[in-house]
């Protein structure tokens, strides 16, 4: 990781600071994942098979990103493999873009918002199932992203109307609330069922996340 670490330094020297960072998680439930596993073995049983699908999905999500311009034409690109805990490997994904995404072209690559079930109920249930965080806090205060009671990650956000680009160039995305148009959705969680809106949705891309049906934080 430090090496990789000292990569991107040097990138960012040469080429000014990222315009996308993508985190693209590994899913257990994908069919070639699910359809290669022996009767009663789990994910946790083949790590060979979860590092070769990744492998693959991974290669194909560059592929994507680089050769079809899914975004606009990208001028250079690096990526990181981690492997958590519990045995799911994560990419980490920095892309440089020729041309710059405007602030009025940002809601239309990336959101954070519970897409409506009614226009796009495939998009709707991956983001449902892979882009909701936690719930943390009161909620649930023994999730991962809680460190001295408070969550790590800094969710819930708070409601914004619109997109806004913040002094330090990072966008705060659009999370209308229930009462401005936003959705909410009903989410499992260990100890039952809860409503979450939109200060929760960790941010994705739709195509993205429709394509590869995984956690992909763009
Ligand atoms: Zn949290």
């Amino acid at each position: 990781m430090q090496e990789h670490a000292q990569d991107a330094m040097a990138y960012v020297r040469h080429y000014g600071r990222p315009d996308l960072f993508i985190t693209f998680t590994c899913n257990p439930a994908w069919d070639e994942i699910q359809e290669l596993l022996l009767p009663g073995q789990s994910q946790v049983d083949r790590h060979d098979i979860i590092a070769r699908v990744f492998r693959q999905k991974l290669k194909s999500l560059m592929d994507f990103i680089v050769k079809y311009e899914v975004f606009a034409s990208v001028r250079c690109w690096m990526y990181s493999v981690e492997w958590q805990k519990r045995g799911l490997p994560h990419a980490h994904i920095l892309i440089w873009l020729y041309n710059k995404i405007t602030s009025d072209e940002i809601d239309d690559v990336i959101c954070a918002e519970i897409p409506r079930s009614d226009i796009d109920k495939d998009l709707h249930a991956v983001i449902i199932k892979n882009m909701i965080h936690g719930p943390c806090g009161a909620l649930n205060s023994n999730s991962p992203c809680m460190v001295d009671e408070k969550c790590s990650k800094k969710y819930p956000r708070a409601f914004t109307a619109n997109t806004i680009t913040g002094d330090d160039g990072y966008p705060q995305y659009r999370r209308r609330s229930t009462e401005d148009g936003g959705n909410s959705a009903a989410v499992h969680i260990q100890n039952g069922v809860i409503d979450v809106d939109n200060r929760w949705v960790v941010p994705y891309s739709p195509l993205l996340s429709k394509t590869y049906r995984a956690h992909i934080n763009v």
